[in-house]
Formats: C-alpha cells, sequence, structure tokens
C-alpha cells in the first residue's frame, strides 16, 4: 500500500510516490536516472540519455494527432534535498517519509521534491495511458536545476524537433510564466594592502549586523530589504574618518549569492585611543539605518562586541575595504517597461569573504536582457578594477524575453478560461527558468511554464497541493488535446 493510494489522478501520484522512494537531491542523480530509463525500456519508448544526465523521450501522436506540431514536456528531475536541523537524515540514501495532511503532501523532517518531482510524475503519467489524446510529444527530464541549470545548460538541442515548450516548473495554479530573468554570478577580488595600525595600544573590535529579514534575491530584491554586507559598507565607511589607521583584520556576511545577505561580521583593529569615537560613528550611522529600513526591516541589529578569536585572516585598510562595499552597486537597477511591476536588471551581493589574502565579495545578477546583465557585469568589473582588485564571472545563464505573440499561450489562456471561467495570470519572474537555455540554444521557440500550487519549496516545510495538482493535470490534458 502506497501512501498516496487511492489519490487521483492516480498514475501521476503512482509515480510522483515511486520518485519519493529513490533519493534524487542534485547531483546524486544516479537512481532516478536509472529509474526513468527503465520507465522508458519497459514500454519501449524511445529516448535518449545525454551527458549532461538529461533523460529525454520520444512518443508519437496518438489516432488524429499523427501530424500535429510537436509538443515537448519539460521538468526537472532533481530535488533540493534538504532536512531539518539535528533530524539527522542522511538524504543521499534515505527514501522520503511522505504524508497526507487533508489537501497537502509533505514529507517528514524534510523537502518533498514537489518541485519538480510532480512535473515528471505528469508526463510519465501520460506516457503510460493509452487513452489521452496528444500530439507527438518530446518529453526532457532535466538534471540538476537547481544547482545552476547544469541540465539544461547542457543540452544538445539538435536532440529536439518540437518548438512549443510547457515548462512545469512554476509553483502558483493560474499563473502562466512567459519570461524569465538571465544571471551571472559575479566575484570581486580586492587585495590586502597589508595595513598595520600605528601606536602601541591597539584594540581589537566586532561590528557585527544582523537581524535582516534576507530573502530570495530574484523575486525579493524589489522589497527594499536592507543587505548586511553593504550596510557593513555604509557603516564603517562613515566611521572610517574616526580612525584614520583602523584596520580590518576579518570580514564576513551572507550564506548565497541569490539571498540578500541578513548577517555581517568586521572584526577590527584601531588604537585603543579612538576606539569610542570609532564606536560612536558607528552607532549613529547605524540609527540611521535604523530608521530609514525600520518598514522593511525591523529587526536590523548592530553591535560592537569584543572580538571571539584574535587571529588576522586578512590586514586591509578599513577606509579602503570599506569604501568599496559601500561603492558597489546593489538592488534593482531597471524595472521592466512591458510588465508592470517586474524588476528588469538588479544585482545582490550575497556572499562576503576573505580568501586568499583578498576580500571577496559574491554577486547575483539578473536582467531579462541580455545587454543590461552584462552592462551591469562590466560595471562591476571596472569598479573593481578601480580598486585595485580583480574578477571572477561564473554561472552566466540566460533569460527568456516576453514574447508579444504566442501562440501556444493564446491555446492555453482560451482552455484556462472555458475550464475555469476566469482569466489565468500572465507574469514574468525576476529569476532563472530551464525556459531561456532552450531560447538560447534554438530558434522559434514558444514557451509557457506551468504548476500546481505548493508552499515552501526547497524548505523541510514544502507541500504540494492534492486538489491543485488534479486540476493542472486534466488543465495540461486539455491543452495537449488542443495542440492538434
Ligand atoms: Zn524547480
Amino acid at each position: 500500500m502506497g501512501t498516496l493510494d487511492g489519490l487521483k489522478p492516480e498514475k501521476v501520484f503512482h509515480f510522483f510516490e515511486e520518485m519519493t522512494q529513490i533519493p534524487h537531491g542534485s547531483y546524486n542523480l544516479e537512481g532516478i536516472r536509472k529509474y526513468l530509463i527503465r520507465f522508458a525500456e519497459d514500454r519501449n519508448i524511445e529516448y535518449t540519455a545525454d551527458e549532461a544526465e538529461n533523460v529525454i523521450y520520444r512518443v508519437p501522436g496518438t489516432p488524429g494527432y499523427e501530424n500535429s506540431p510537436i509538443v515537448i514536456i519539460q521538468g526537472h528531475m532533481d530535488m533540493v534535498a534538504v532536512c531539518e536541523e539535528g533530524s539527522g537524515i542522511d538524504m543521499k540514501t534515505t527514501p522520503l517519509d511522505i504524508f497526507v495532511d487533508g489537501d497537502l503532501i509533505g514529507a517528514r523532517h524534510t523537502s518533498l521534491g514537489g518541485d519538480d518531482g510532480i512535473a515528471v510524475a505528469m508526463a510519465l503519467a501520460i506516457m503510460d495511458s493509452d487513452d489521452i489524446p496528444h500530439p507527438p510529444l518530446e518529453v526532457v527530464v532535466t538534471a540538476n536545476e537547481e544547482t545552476g541549470m547544469e541540465g539544461a545548460s547542457g543540452l544538445d538541442i539538435s536532440h529536439l524537433k518540437g518548438r512549443m515548450l510547457i515548462n512545469i516548473d512554476s509553483e502558483d495554479e493560474g499563473i502562466f510564466t512567459v519570461g524569465c530573468a538571465g544571471g551571472a554570478r559575479a566575484s570581486c577580488f580586492i587585495p590586502e594592502d597589508n595595513a598595520a595600525v600605528t601606536g602601541t595600544d591597539i584594540s581589537t573590535i566586532e561590528v557585527k549586523i544582523s537581524g535582516l529579514l534576507g530573502g530570495h534575491s530574484g523575486q525579493m530584491i524589489n522589497l527594499g530589504r536592507g543587505n548586511a554586507i553593504k550596510l557593513m559598507g555604509r557603516v564603517l565607511s562613515s566611521a572610517s574618518p574616526a580612525s584614520k589607521s583602523a584596520v580590518i583584520t576579518a570580514i564576513c556576511g551572507g550564506v548565497a549569492d541569490n539571498a540578500i545577505a541578513s548577517d555581517a561580521v568586521a572584526r577590527i583593529q584601531l588604537p585603543s585611543s579612538e576606539v569610542k569615537a570609532f564606536s560612536d560613528a558607528v552607532k549613529n550611522e547605524a540609527e540611521k539605518v535604523r530608521s530609514e529600513f525600520a518598514s522593511t526591516d525591523p529587526g536590523f541589529n548592530v553591535q560592537i562586541l569584543d572580538p571571539v578569536k584574535a587571529q588576522n585572516e586578512i590586514n586591509i585598510s578599513l577606509s579602503y575595504a570599506a569604501g568599496f562595499l559601500n561603492a558597489l552597486p546593489f538592488g534593482v537597477i531597471a524595472m521592466s517597461k512591458e510588465i508592470e511591476g517586474l524588476v528588469e536588471t538588479s544585482l545582490n551581493p550575497g556572499i562576503l569573504k576573505v580568501e586568499n589574502g583578498n576580500v571577496r565579495v559574491e554577486f547575483a545578477v539578473r536582467s531579462s536582457i541580455k545587454e543590461s546583465k552584462e552592462k551591469l557585469v562590466k560595471q562591476l568589473i571596472n569598479l573593481t578594477e578601480e580598486f585595485g582588485g580583480t574578477n571572477l564571472i561564473t554561472g552566466v545563464y540566460p533569460g527568456w524575453k516576453y514574447e508579444v505573440n504566442s501562440p501556444l499561450r493564446d491555446t492555453m489562456v482560451r482552455v484556462f478560461r472555458d475550464m475555469y471561467s476566469r482569466e489565468p495570470k500572465i507574469e514574468a519572474i525576476h529569476a532563472g527558468l530551464e525556459c531561456g537555455w532552450f531560447m538560447d540554444k534554438g530558434e522559434g521557440f514558444d514557451a509557457v511554464s506551468i504548476g500546481p500550487d505548493m508552499q515552501d519549496i526547497h524548505s523541510p516545510s514544502e507541500r504540494l497541493s492534492i486538489s491543485s495538482t488534479a486540476r493542472t493535470y486534466d488543465f495540461l490534458l486539455r491543452v495537449l488535446a488542443e495542440l492538434k
């Protein structure tokens, strides 16, 4: 007896449950790939398992649809495998312990992988059925989406003949995503200048910024929340005149380039006689920050502490390093002129650390316009070079620009209207989607991204709505039937 037995649509939940029993966090895909390949072999479905670990299936159209245009159905096989702190679950080897709670499916103490297992389950259910009318299909199950879209970026587009792409990797039923941002990871390094504090009576203090709300650097960048790395630059810059010979001996902040940094710490050496003036200046600027961010980050906090460790990780003039951090751009750079409320271009310094005698700041740069992204990256490079530093640009991925003319979207809107007597929301997002890679690699793609309602993806509280899955699957089948 499976936990999801009896839930409808039966096949979708059957395949979904099977997938939850095979650990398939990103970079741990051997088992799930074997499962996906076996699925094809058991049913004599033509497939390609490529070097980027993607699995691509090809199925002919059902009677009456033999010559219809090919439709691509796409989702990713990997999930963000996370468990509650202290649960001690080895996500690499342990099947998920799934449960049903009312309309929701979850997994005890771990993420569920509804993102994006439900897309794969829907595609398998369609291919496994012989009573679903559909055009010829290319089902593309990509690998390692969550870690940087390696599967999609490594996809050989010549495997695909279809140009209509239904991506099932969105988490809001009734929202059609029709555009996304491209991005890059830009790391900026400035070297230590081996500065030393003048005088003999030297003190060490720590300035700690905490209590900011943080959040996703794409979808939440427009909220105007404070970034601890930027605020550290601001606070230290303002205090810098109070101690001209102050040296930063350690500095760090943030956890990921795509998360707005919520914490940062700097360890500072300075003449003991200047500690009071410096601390006062820090507190004074912190007060200004507090009132400026009172509505967005009510928990903002700056503390001046005695350091926990005394060892120097770096020796860099405070005025130099803080000046650099303060000069770095941050936040929304431009809003879309076509889609109201959509952030077009932004950047976020998400990680600050000391690395091989450098202060390293790692940015997530995003834009739905390729040229704007490139311009912003160039700006970071110029600025860093002005400060005597260097850059490393990695993880570049393409965006997906909103297409005014989209027959697929028109069909999907019409079917949605017929089914629900209301309009779907048409949205572009300020985050990456694999669709961007298809557009980048091939000409003429017409794409829409959909998906059933999910909550708290990428976390142990992830939940998938059963009724929304049923409706989304039903909708997908009706769309396929319409694409004759
Ligand atoms: Zn996903």
